[in-house]
């Protein structure tokens, strides 16, 4: 089992302060973690700020709806000069390890396009200023809005892995704010089949066309899921330390063959509930 960083959340660069982190400030984090690992993987995702988290500085939008707004990609496609500092100091720190760059709450192929785009661009500027990089960094994108998930065939042709980020996967696809509504939360449930399928679907449709697919939403240290998600064919599993040591067992005793046999059956069982039961009676 080949170890790294799944998900490294840089909004804390920018929540700790009361100004933009600069490109140097931002480059040193990024490389001290990437020289850390060595060969093994860092996946530094952008600035996934917007939603339930603010940044005082930036003067951002109220919105009605901050969930379905102004946030992560939207927000770095929009106000490109924070992007690029950012992609410039991840891209140094590419020659310093084995880092990924991936995008958070990708809704469509254009934004694909654009930010991919706008990677280009800084290698050139790297390039002329004779600045180090890994010119085959790879590029993923987070996949947490189900038309994603849907669209997942089209999308993997376009990128060189995706993560599943089921926080927020389960938020859109069950139209269930993720945290703090407690009139509503019974709804918000990992084992809805229509979360399993999407999940499904976007790890074959990946697979279909030769890239990796992880998972970094809390889901993927589930331990009644893990056995699903390797009989998905899931290729990266990524959560928080404390769920790691129980999960690595999980993953040596699981016989992937058998749960398997049985996903066809648990995607098309009614209920969320249905599928916790069958899961606690044949697999765990
Ligand atoms: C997710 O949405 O699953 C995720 C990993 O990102 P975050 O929890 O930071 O939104
Ligand atoms: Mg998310």
């Amino acid at each position: 089992m080949e170890k790294g960083v799944g998900l490294f959340r840089t909004e804390f660069l920018y929540m700790d302060k009361n100004s933009e982190p600069t490109e140097e400030e931002q480059f040193i984090a990024y490389k001290t973690v990437a020289e850390k690992l060595g060969e093994k993987p860092l996946v530094i995702r952008t600035l996934d700020i917007g939603g339930d988290k603010f940044l005082s500085y930036l003067d951002l939008p109220k919105e009605d709806n901050p969930f379905l707004g102004y946030r992560a990609i939207r927000l770095c496609l929009d106000r490109t000069e924070i992007f690029k500092t950012q992609l410039r100091a991840i891209l140094r720190a590419s020659h310093y390890g084995n880092v990924k760059i991936m995008f958070p709450m990708i809704s469509s192929i254009q934004e694909v396009r654009n930010a991919k785009a706008i990677v280009e661009e800084i290698k050139e500027e790297l390039r002329n200023e004779n600045i180090p990089f890994n010119e085959d960094i790879e590029v993923g994108i987070m996949v947490e809005i189900p038309a994603v998930a849907v669209h997942s065939h089209v999308f993997a042709k376009e990128v060189d892995f995706f993560s599943i980020g089921t926080n927020d996967l389960i938020q859109y696809t069950l139209a269930v704010d993720r945290g703090g509504n407690q009139d509503i939360a019974y709804l918000y449930n990992q084992y809805h089949p229509a979360v399993l399928r999407l999940i499904q679907m976007t790890i074959e449709n990946g697979h279909k066309e030769g890239i990796w697919v992880g998972m970094c939403g809390e889901a993927a240290g589930d331990e009644k899921l893990i056995p699903l998600l390797l009989a998905m064919g899931l290729d990266e599993f990524s959560m928080s330390s404390s769920s790691i040591l129980k999960a690595r067992w999980i993953i040596s005793n699981t016989s992937k063959t058998e749960v398997k046999s049985m996903l066809d059956d648990i995607l098309n069982l009614p209920t969320a509930e249905d599928v916790e039961k069958f899961i606690d009676e044949n697999i765990i």
